[in-house]
């Protein structure tokens, strides 16, 4: 169940989607990483639900 799960997310500037992969490991974190189109940093919040699939929150860095 816990491992690496690839993701895809929205970035909250361009609008694109892309995959990201997230740590399932960890039950909470959050950490910024590069839109992988337009390059800006995107804010994401990831939590493990009960089942085990990581559920990906993301917005600008303030
Ligand atoms: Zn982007």
């Amino acid at each position: 169940m816990y491992g690496l799960e690839s993701i895809y997310i929205q970035c909250p500037f361009c609008w694109e989607n892309f995959e990201v992969i997230a740590d399932c490991s960890v039950e909470s974190q959050e950490y910024v990483e590069d839109c992988e189109v337009c390059c800006r940093p995107i804010v994401m919040k990831v939590e493990i639900g009960t089942d085990g699939l990581p559920q990906i929150e993301v917005s600008r860095e303030s």
